[in-house]
């Protein structure tokens, strides 16, 4: 497949050309280079469980093939396939559930803890200015997949693009998934650090 061809998925996403980013300083500059869009022209996700549903077939996965950045005791976080930047990442309890207010309490900790660490860990691979993070629960709601809550964590850098519809349609990247998955986990913080993190207050 050339290069043209593979520019467009009937049905799937709207890619963008390179040239369009070309001049973005986000630290991932040596990444803004075409390449086989295996990722990007994949299956677009569904909301079916188990084997249907792209967030519980991942976690079977090895970590490189199935993009995971850092699996921990209940949630994960993992490469979005169809990312609005690079080092877009998505944090997933294991557990298929669509409403936030399922997690359990220790699901919903963690959730947290991974949003704090793969923050961590972007600012430490790619030094963001800014951060668009949330979940989008529901299809009203822009959820490309309802049925397993995921929160978007997306860096964003000055000059990037215009604002994001971070719940509208996807915009997708032409980029190397794997070698900024590799980045990230590089740079994901060590286990006690994360503890740190959630224990530390402001000095009185
Ligand atoms: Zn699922």
């Amino acid at each position: 497949m050339t290069q043209e061809e593979s520019s467009q998925t009937p049905g799937g996403p709207e890619l963008e050309s390179q040239g369009e980013f070309a001049f973005v300083d986000d630290g991932f500059e040596r990444l803004w280079t075409p390449h086989r869009m295996v990722y990007i022209n994949g299956e677009r996700p569904t909301d079916d469980a188990g084997d249907g549903c792209p967030f519980c077939a991942v976690i079977a996965k090895k970590d490189a093939e199935g993009l995971i950045v850092h699996r921990g005791q209940c949630c994960y976080v993992v490469m979005n396939l169809f990312p609005y930047n690079p080092g877009h990442v998505l944090v997933c309890p294991y557990r298929h559930v669509s409403l936030y207010v399922d997690l359990t309490d220790e699901e919903t900790l963690e959730f947290g803890i991974l949003t704090k660490a793969a923050i961590k860990a972007l600012e430490t691979a790619s030094s963001p200015m800014g951060y668009n993070i949330g979940i989008n629960q529901g299809a009203v709601a822009g959820a490309g997949v309802q049925a397993h809550l995921h929160q978007h964590i997306v860096p964003r850098w000055s000059g990037d693009s215009n604002f994001l519809p971070i719940i509208g349609q996807t915009k997708a990247l032409p980029m190397l998934l794997e070698d900024v998955r590799q980045r990230l986990v590089d740079a994901w913080p060590p286990g006690e650090h994360v503890r740190a993190m959630l224990n530390a207050r402001p000095p009185r």
